[in-house]
C-alpha cells in the first residue's frame, strides 16, 4: 500500500504523513529531508549549488538514513546526525536550486522506490514520478499566511498541531512567507518534476483543518488504510484484564475491546467548573450556555452595570434594531469602530434581548493578568492581528456554529477619520467556515464623545447605531470559495459604510 502526499513547503504533510504512519503502522518517508540533506553535505564540501556536476555526485554516492528519537524523525548523512542542520534557513534557501537538478532527482528518486512494504510518503512529486500506481494520492494546500506561521512557530520549537495560537515574531514570519513563495516559485516552474497535483489526487486544504481532521479524510479515502488503522490500533491496545475467577467455557463472554490510545487524540473538553479550575481558553472554547453559573451571573452584572452607565452617559439608541432582536440565529455582527462604547453597546443590546454575542479583541489586550480575566470572562475572543490566526478563526466559527453571534471590527482598531484604512476580512473566513450570515451595522456619535485632540470625554452625548439586513453567502452569487470569502469583505463593508452615511443624514453634527 503506498500512500502518496504531495504539496507546497508547509502545507502540513510531514505531519499529517508522520500522523498516517503512526495510526497506520506504515513506514514514513520524508523525502525533502533527503534533498535537504544532499543540500547540507553540498554545503559542508564547500560545494556551490550551481555545479551540477559536483552536486550530482554528492547525490549519487551519499549514504541517506533515517532514525527516530524522543524528539521525532532523525536524519543521518554519511554517517553524520544532519537532522538540526537540514531545517536551518541557509539550508531553506539552497534546497530548491540542488533539488531542480535532474540527475540529483534520478539518484533520490531510485532510492524513494526502493522502500518496500506498505509506505506513506510524502514530498512534491511522489503522486507524480515516485510512486504514479499510489492507491491514495493527496495533493495538500493551505494559505501562504497559515504555512508561514506553522514554520515560524516550527523555528521556535513549538508546534501548531498542538496550539496555533503560539505567539511569532512578525518580521521573521514574515521572511518565512517571502522564502516559501520564492521556493513554491522555484518548485513548481522547474522543468524537471514540476511541484503539480497528479492528475488523480485528492486535494486537501489544511488551512482551517486539525492534524487529525485531515488524516482522518486521507484515511477515509481508501479501505485498506482504515484496515491498518484498525490492525495497528489492535496491535497497540493493552491486554484486556483478566477476570480474577477464570469463566469456564459455556459461560464465556467477550471480552471487552480496549480502546487503542491514539496518537493525536484530542484533549477532552471536561465540563467548567464553578468557583475554580477554569482558564480563560475554558471561557473562550465553550458555549455561554455550559458555562457555570457564577460565570454567567458574573456575565450578567457586567452586562447590567455597564448597560446602565452606558445609557446613562452616552444615551445610545439602535434603530432597526428589530433586525439584531427578531433573528436568533448565529451570524457575525460587523460595525465600523471609533470608540470603547461601540462594543458596549451592541452587545448590551443583544444579551437583554436573549442573542448571546460575543465580540473579538486585538490580543495586545490580554498584555495583563487582569484584562485577560476579565475580557474572557465576558466572552471576548482574542485575535492576533496581522498573522493567520487559526485558532481565533476556528473559536469564532465555533461560536457561530452553536448559534452564538460573534461581533467584529474589521477596521481593526479604533478610527478617528473618514478615511478608508486596511480592513481585516477575518470575519468572513469566520463567517464562510460557519456557513453564517454577515449582518453589517454602522455607529455615529460616539466620535463626538471624545473629539480628537479633547482632554476629557463629553457626557451625555447621543450615540445611534442602525442595524442592516444580514447577507448570506448564497446571495453573493459567487461559486469559488475564495472569491466568496473577498466579496463578502467587500459588500459587507460597503453596506456597512453606506448605513453610517444614512445615519449621519439622519443626524447631522453625529460622527
Ligand atoms: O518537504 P520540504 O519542504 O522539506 O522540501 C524541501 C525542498 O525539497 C522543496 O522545496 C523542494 O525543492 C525539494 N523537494 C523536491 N521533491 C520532493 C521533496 C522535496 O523537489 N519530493
Amino acid at each position: 500500500m503506498r500512500v502518496a502526499i504531495d504539496g507546497p513547503a508547509g502545507s502540513g504533510k510531514s505531519t499529517v504523513a508522520h500522523a498516517i504512519s503512526d495510526r497506520c503502522g506504515m513506514t514514513f518517508l520524508d523525502t525533502g529531508a533527503m534533498y535537504r540533506a544532499v543540500t547540507c553535505e553540498c554545503a559542508r564540501l564547500g560545494i556551490a549549488v550551481d555545479d551540477i556536476e559536483a552536486v550530482t555526485r554528492v547525490a549519487e554516492e551519499c549514504r541517506i538514513e533515517f532514525g527516530m528519537s524522543d524528539a521525532g524523525q532523525t536524519v543521518f548523512m554519511n554517517g553524520r546526525d544532519v537532522t538540526r542542520e537540514i531545517r536551518t534557513p541557509e539550508t531553506d534557501r539552497n534546497v530548491s536550486a540542488v533539488s531542480a537538478i535532474p540527475a540529483v532527482r534520478a539518484a533520490m528518486v531510485e532510492r524513494q522506490r526502493g522502500r518496500e512494504g506498505d509506505v506513506v510518503a510524502e514530498g512534491r512529486d511522489i503522486g507524480t514520478v515516485v510512486f504514479p500506481d499510489a492507491e491514495v494520492k493527496v495533493f495538500l494546500t493551505a494559505d501562504p499566511e497559515a504555512r508561514a506561521h506553522r514554520r515560524a512557530v516550527q523555528r521556535q520549537g513549538g508546534d501548531t498541531a498542538k496550539d496555533d495560537a503560539t505567539r511569532t515574531d512578525a518580521d521573521e514570519e514574515r521572511r518565512i512567507l517571502e522564502d516559501l513563495k520564492r521556493r513554491d516559485q522555484l518548485d513548481s516552474s522547474r522543468e524537471a518534476s514540476p511541484l503539480k497535483p497528479a492528475e488523480d489526487a485528492h486535494h486537501i486544504d489544511s488551512s482551517l483543518l486539525t492534524v487529525d481532521e485531515v488524516v482522518s479524510r486521507v484515511i477515509a479515502l481508501h479501505p485498506r488504510l482504515g484496515e491498518l488503522e484498525r490492525q495497528a490500533s489492535a496491535a497497540q491496545a493493552p491486554e484486556p484484564a483478566r477476570p480474577a475467577i477464570e469463566p469456564k467455557d459455556d459461560d464465556a463472554v467477550a471480552a471487552p475491546k480496549a480502546e487503542a490510545p491514539k496518537a493525536n487524540a484530542k484533549r477532552e473538553q471536561g465540563p467548567m467548573r464553578p468557583f475554580a479550575g477554569n482558564t480563560p481558553d475554558d471561557y473562550y472554547d465553550h458555549a455561554i450556555a455550559d458555562w457555570p453559573i457564577t460565570g454567567r451571573a458574573f456575565l450578567w452584572l457586567v452586562i447590567m452595570v455597564v448597560g446602565a452607565l452606558s445609557k446613562l452617559l452616552c444615551p445610545w439608541r439602535i434603530e432597526e434594531a428589530h433586525k439584531l432582536w427578531d433573528d436568533k440565529s448565529g451570524r457575525m455582527l460587523i460595525m465600523n469602530h471609533c470608540s470603547m462604547v461601540d462594543p458596549v453597546i451592541l452587545v448590551v443590546s443583544a444579551y437583554m434581548h436573549g442573542i448571546k454575542c460575543r465580540p473579538i479583541f486585538k490580543s495586545e489586550f490580554n498584555s495583563n493578568a487582569l484584562t485577560t480575566w476579565l475580557f474572557s470572562r465576558v466572552g471576548a475572543i482574542p485575535v492576533k492581528r496581522g498573522t493567520a490566526d487559526i485558532k481565533a478563526v476556528r473559536r469564532a466559527a465555533d461560536a457561530l456554529k452553536r448559534g452564538e453571534c460573534v461581533l467584529v471590527f474589521p477596521e481593526g482598531t479604533r478610527i478617528r477619520d473618514d478615511e478608508r484604512h486596511e480592513i481585516h476580512g477575518g470575519f468572513s473566513l469566520m463567517a464562510q467556515m460557519a456557513k453564517a450570515a454577515v449582518q453589517p451595522f454602522a455607529i455615529v456619535g460616539a466620535r463626538n464623545i471624545k473629539p480628537v485632540g479633547a482632554l476629557l470625554p463629553r457626557p451625555f452625548c447621543p450615540v445611534y447605531i442602525k442595524a442592516g439586513d444580514k447577507i448570506t453567502f448564497e446571495e453573493l452569487g459567487v461559486k469559488r470559495r475564495k472569491e466568496q470569502v473577498e466579496t463578502m469583505e467587500r459588500v459587507a463593508m460597503d453596506r456597512v459604510f453606506q448605513l453610517r452615511d444614512e445615519l449621519r443624514a439622519e443626524h447631522p453634527g453625529r460622527l
